[in-house]
């Protein structure tokens, strides 16, 4: 087949048009687990399908959502067992994992503490020492009964005043599955950002890698400490520049070291964790923190393909190298 010069001019011009929208990227955002979510990439990203996913978990584990599986769980506390979905089962099992993981340094039944320091949703009240004494009463992992019967799943809090309180995990759940549901559908290069807690997938569409800033935790937001890249990995920083209050000058922030039902104070202000499993570097970041530089240290330098960054009170940045990283 022979093509004529303006048949051909048009062609050329067809391609180009084709190719230049194709190349450019696309962002969507919503508000999903009462934050910011915004996932960047090619147009064909089943953008609908990615916030019915992300509604869909919400009713699931959210806590602040009327009658969500884990709101039924906390209501049914010292009453009844909950039947739940196989979903919220299995985020539920992978929280005690890293409860163990990281001796209880992550705890997702904090709830009976973590709901002392809110107003609402706001992270803002400083509890009196006998509240959170009492509070802490009630969060003893083991007092959390998971059984299957019949193909169908249940949860029960045997203490009554226990709650769950999965704001250390589920946004890490939330990127997981927004990953599989892009790659499920052919897409393979997308920038995911829950609210910070961030998934780059394969690379961006030059074919260089996801650039992803570190928050200066002592500067104003968007200034960065250090930029790390990556492909297929996520990243995710818990730090206290975020939800925090000052009260008689002290600073009061949102992770709480569950031995004393308080701020975790133990020299680490900000604390990354980078692997490819965002669930996974959700807990790990608020355990880290938690846990203070040694132990911190130790339990990455113990995991498979884990890197952290963790920024110290003094300012220092201290990088650290999983296992098998280190081989390489
Ligand atoms: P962010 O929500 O800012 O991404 P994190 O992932 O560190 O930060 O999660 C902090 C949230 O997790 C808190 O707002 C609270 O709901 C819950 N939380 C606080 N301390 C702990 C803890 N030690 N273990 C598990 N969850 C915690
Ligand atoms: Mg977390």
């Amino acid at each position: 087949m022979r093509f004529k010069r303006p048949t051909i001019v048009i062609l050329i011009f067809i391609i180009i048009l084709f190719s230049s929208c194709n190349t450019k990227d696309v962002t969507e955002q919503n508000i999903v687990f009462g934050t910011v979510c915004k996932i960047t990439g090619s147009s064909q990203i089943p953008f609908d399908q990615v916030w019915e996913t992300l509604r869909n978990l919400e009713s699931k584990i959210n806590m602040n959502t009327a009658n969500s599986e884990i709101d039924q769980v906390n209501a049914k506390a010292g009453l009844e067992k909950v039947e739940v979905s196989k979903t919220t089962y299995d985020i539920i099992q992978t929280a005690l994992y890293y409860s163990k993981l990281t001796d209880g340094a992550f705890n997702p039944v904090l709830g009976s503490v973590i709901q002392l320091w809110k107003d609402g949703t706001d992270f803002c009240v400083l509890p009196a020492p006998e509240a959170i004494e009492e509070g802490l009463k009630h969060t003893d992992i083991n007092k959390i009964e998971l059984s299957e019967l019949n193909g169908k799943y249940f949860i029960y809090l045997e203490d009554p005043d226990m709650r769950f309180d999965l704001g250390g995990i589920g946004k890490g759940v939330a990127a997981d599955e927004v990953k599989t549901l892009l790659l499920d559908s052919g897409i393979d290069s997308a920038l995911i950002n829950l609210g910070g807690n961030i998934y780059g997938m394969g690379t961006k569409k030059d074919g260089s890698s996801w650039k992803i800033g570190i928050q200066d935790p002592n500067a104003e937001r968007g200034e960065y400490l250090k930029v790390v890249e990556v492909n297929d990995e996520s990243v995710v920083t818990s730090g206290s520049y975020e939800r925090n209050f000052i009260k008689d000058g002290i600073k009061y922030h949102h992770i709480l070291d569950p031995s004393t039902g308080m701020s975790a104070n133990n020299g680490i202000i900000s604390s990354t964790i980078i692997n490819s499993d965002s669930t996974a570097c959700d807990c790990l970041s608020t355990a880290c923190y938690v846990m203070g530089i040694e132990k911190a240290t130790k339990l990455i330098q113990s995991l498979d393909g884990f890197k952290a960054i963790f920024i110290l009170e003094s300012g220092k940045i201290l990088e650290v190298q999983g296992k098998s990283n280190e081989e390489i």
